[in-house]
């Protein structure tokens, strides 16, 4: 039997990278996927990273001392 929708462990498929739109290498040899690079992966972790540095920078009653 085989699963033609899962690829054998260790297989490198093409996905297109969501930063640029390059087809780039699905695998464990790629640290940067789904992106083709650390560009692409950085400026995609940077949008969401403000994102949840403004929930985590809400003000909090514990600054208040007075
Ligand atoms: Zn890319």
């Amino acid at each position: 039997m085989t699963t033609p929708s899962q690829p054998a462990e260790g297989r490198a498929i093409e996905v297109r990278c969501p930063g640029c739109g390059a087809m780039t290498l699905y695998s464990a040899s790629n640290q940067y996927r789904p992106f083709c690079s650390a560009r692409c992966q950085g400026h995609d972790f940077g949008a969401w990273a403000s994102e949840a540095y403004r929930v985590e920078a809400k003000p909090s009653v514990e600054d208040i001392d007075d």
